[in-house]
């Protein structure tokens, strides 16, 4: 086991610490899709659980997706709104769009370019939830609606 995170780029210390935990990488790996906390892993400190996450988010990267989608901590959908005499134009300045609060669904109105919004939290209009409004989730929103940058 201790091995095997090794040969995937894991430092020692942090593969005995979860190696004395799980017994494959599947049951870490769906722990940490669960949105689990490391640092309830006796010898886990906030270091080690760092270097675990960026070692989970760099050979990952579906799984951490799955992560965000799963989490209520990440806004992943948005949607362009477009207020009855002023068009959306991301090039002037003008982009109206909402995101959807992973938690109670709520359209939150929002203005300006969306990237500039980008992993950073804003508090829910409807239940006061505070999501971070995850950057990748806002290229590929942009993207999907014309607006690539
Ligand atoms: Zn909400």
């Amino acid at each position: 086991m201790v091995e095997k995170f090794e040969e995937r780029g894991m430092r020692t210390q942090e593969a005995e610490a979860l190696a004395s935990e799980f017994s494959t990488e599947e049951e870490i790996v769906e722990y940490l899709v669960a949105d689990n906390t490391l640092t309830d892993i006796p010898g886990v400190g906030n270091r080690t659980s760092d270097r675990i996450w960026s070692w989970f988010k760099e050979n990952f990267t579906e799984k951490n997706q799955e992560r965000m989608e799963r989490s209520e901590a990440y806004c992943m959908e948005y949607q362009v709104d477009t207020p009855p005499e002023e068009a959306t134009d991301l090039e002037k300045g003008k982009f109206y769009f909402s995101f959807i609060c992973p938690r109670c669904d709520t359209e939150n109105p929002m203005k300006g370019d969306p990237q500039e919004f980008a992993n950073r939290p804003y508090c829910c209009i409807n239940c006061r939830w505070v999501p971070l409004l995850e950057g990748g989730a806002i290229e590929r929103f942009l993207e999907e609606n014309g607006f690539s940058s």
